[in-house]
Parts: C-alpha cells; sequence; structure tokens
C-alpha cells in the first residue's frame, strides 16, 4: 500500500465540501479514517450530530508511555461576500500555491499530520505511539472537541499536543482565551414627544458600552500573553426616529489570558456594567500557554530550527483553537500550535497554502513523533 501523497490528499480534503454551518464532516472523516484504518490505526467515529462526524485514530499505544496527540478540524468556514477568482473547491495549484476554502485552515494541517502519523509507522516505531483527533465543528466554539471530551469517549492521556493550525510551520505556545457575549436591556415604549413616561434602552445600552470603554481588568500583565482585551462590536437598538426604544442589544468579545479566568473577567464586567444588561455567553474558551522553556517545546523548536534554520518565535498566536478545550483535559499537556497553513490567509478569499510547507510540516510532525530521535 502506498503512503498518500500529502499535496494530493490536501487537495482530496478541499473538494470536500464542510462549510460550517452546516459542516457535514460526515463523508471527509469516513474518507480520512478508511485511509488510517488500511494502514493499521485503531479508527472510531464519536457523533458530533447528523452527518457530522470527529475521528479518534491511535495506533502504538503503550501502557508506560502517553502518545503525541495532533489534532485538526476538518469543516471550513463559509466563503464570504466578495467573488473569489479561483474554484473554492477545485484545489488547484498555481506558482507554488494550492488554492481553496481549507487550504490553510487547516486541510492542509490534517493532511500533514495524516501522513506524517502513517509515515513514521511504515518506518519505525515511535515510542507511546500517536492518535489524532480530527474534529467536525471547530469554527463554531469547539463543538467537537468538547463533544470528545464531555461525552465520555475515551481519547487517553498525551504526553504532548500539537495543533496543526496555520503557523507557516512555525512552532507557537499559546493563545488567548475568547469569552464572546450577546448583551441586551430592555424599556418602555412612548411617543417621542413624552419620553419622560417612557424607559430608553438605547440609554441603558450605551451607558455599559461607555464603562466598557473605560474598563480596565485588575489583573497583571501574563508575560507570554499581556493583558486581557475588551471590544463591543454590533450594536443594535430602536424601531423608528419617533418612539422611545424598548429594546437595545450589542455584542462583547473578551480575550482573556492565563492570570485571570473567563468567569472572574465575566465578574469584574457584570460590577462595570451594572444590573440593567443581561448577558447570554456564546463562546467561552480558556487561554493556552505553555512555557518556552518546557522539554517538549524545546524538542519542538529544535526540529523547527534545524529544519528552517530560523529561532522558534516563542511566541502567541492571536486566534482561537480547539487547544482551549484539550489542553485543560489532557492536564494542562504540553501544547504547540504549528501547521502548514498561513495565519493571514485563514477566512480570505482566494486562501492558499505554499506547497511546499506542507511536504515541511510532514517532515517536522515526524520528527516530533519521534522526539527528534529519527529524522527525515
Ligand atoms: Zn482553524
Amino acid at each position: 500500500m502506498k503512503v498518500p501523497d500529502p499535496i494530493q490528499l490536501t487537495q482530496e480534503l478541499i473538494r470536500y465540501q464542510t462549510i460550517n454551518p452546516p459542516g457535514n464532516e460526515k463523508e471527509i472523516a469516513e474518507y480520512l479514517g478508511k485511509i488510517l484504518a488500511d494502514f493499521g490505526f485503531d479508527v472510531r467515529y464519536p457523533e458530533l450530530g447528523k452527518n457530522r462526524l470527529n475521528i479518534i485514530a491511535e495506533k502504538g499505544l503503550s501502557a508506560s508511555r502517553p502518545p503525541i496527540v495532533f489534532t485538526g478540524h476538518t469543516d471550513v468556514v463559509p466563503l464570504g461576500g466578495s467573488p473569489w477568482t479561483v474554484d473554492p473547491f477545485f484545489a488547484e495549484i498555481k506558482d507554488g500555491k494550492l488554492y481553496g476554502r481549507g487550504s490553510s485552515d487547516m486541510k492542509s494541517g490534517v493532511a500533514a499530520m495524516v501522513c506524517a502519523a502513517i509515515m513514521a509507522f511504515e518506518n519505525g516505531e515511535p515510542e507511546g505511539g500517536v492518535r489524532l483527533l480530527i474534529t467536525a465543528g471547530e469554527e463554531i466554539g469547539c463543538q467537537g472537541a468538547r463533544e470528545l471530551c464531555e461525552n465520555g469517549y475515551n481519547i487517553g492521556k498525551a504526553r504532548g499536543l500539537v495543533i496543526g493550525e496555520p503557523t507557516s510551520n512555525k512552532p507557537f505556545i499559546g493563545h488567548k482565551g475568547g469569552l464572546f457575549m450577546n448583551a441586551y436591556c430592555t424599556g418602555i415604549t412612548v411617543h417621542s414627544s413624552m419620553p419622560h413616561l417612557g424607559d430608553n434602552a438605547i440609554y441603558k445600552a450605551a451607558r455599559a458600552i461607555s464603562a466598557i470603554e473605560s474598563l480596565k481588568f485588575d489583573v497583571e500583565e501574563d508575560s507570554l500573553l499581556g493583558y486581557p482585551t475588551i471590544n463591543v462590536g454590533v450594536v443594535k437598538g430602536g424601531l423608528n426616529f419617533n418612539s422611545v426604544p424598548d429594546r437595545a442589544e450589542f455584542t462583547i468579545d473578551i480575550r482573556s489570558t492565563p492570570k485571570l479566568s473567563n468567569e472572574g473577567l465575566m465578574q469584574q464586567l457584570k460590577k462595570a456594567i451594572g444590573e440593567e444588561i443581561n448577558l447570554e455567553t456564546f463562546v467561552n474558551l480558556g487561554a493556552v500557554a505553555t512555557e518556552a522553556t518546557d522539554p517538549f517545546i524545546q524538542m519542538v523548536n529544535k526540529e523547527f530550527t534545524k529544519l528552517s534554520g530560523d529561532e522558534a518565535p516563542a511566541r502567541a498566536i492571536a486566534y482561537l483553537t480547539d487547544a482551549s478545550v484539550l489542553q485543560p483535559w489532557y492536564d494542562n499537556v504540553s501544547t504547540v500550535i504549528l501547521g502548514p497553513g498561513e495565519a493571514e490567509m485563514a477566512h480570505q478569499t482566494d486562501e492558499y497554502c505554499y506547497v511546499d510547507k506542507i511536504n515541511e510540516c510532514v517532515k517536522l510532525y515526524y520528527n516530533i513523533i519521534f522526539d527528534g530521535k529519527q529524522n527525515i
């Protein structure tokens, strides 16, 4: 049996339309699962919902040493409002770039981890083995990873966690958490000629938004992630110019650090905006961080430097990943975010990734699987 080519596999994956919503990650999961099963992996398919499957694939596990765990997601974001100049699901290669929705975020990363894992067992016996967690529904609040962790599927232990999100193959050691909320307040509507008889919901929202603008969270600086941030992104309220509005709503986006939990930040927010505002949380993901001096990170950095000749950045990335769910579940395991895609291409029109980076990433993953003791 021939080990799949990571470029061709990336192209095949892009051709599965897995825009989330609705996702429809069942067929792509069965396709990947079959490849892994053909190479002797033990494959399970925890269901996320109708026509949606996650994959847990394991090989070479041992009682004495936990495996390296790789994770990636198969869903992609919608195409956006601007027209594409290429077919987003054809996976065309032009001038060293592979185009398509999900090419960078992150079907190239999934293909690289699948190929590296297969090759590792074709060429040797990685001590402790490998587990792949390929999730559905990452793009909307890490639903697939939550399903794996919270609903009783056995995902075992991990000695290191690799998140294959787009980083141009540079290893990053953390990211902020996210606490996203809809806020709303209510009032009493009357004709605008008699505002003293009503209760203006927009004024309440405006007071709260103003308080948010000047809110400084009481928390120390994190050496990797800095300070938490807060932003109001959308405001809506009122129906017509000559009524006192009885409802106003806005969104709140908080980015957290390990220095204060999302719950702690929420308490400070509530104190700042008062009782008039109702909050509904729709994403609640914690910050992710591993010390730059951690032995697993050091090993990954060394492999990166060997391949690229560059120093590892020892920095955090700007987006959220399944690590928010998986790192705490694996007892705060050492976690690196490292994948072949381009971060600035994620969610963009005419998304692409570099073909060379996919091959380079397979090597990096392969070397990481062997803790740097066996290289290609
Ligand atoms: Zn992603």
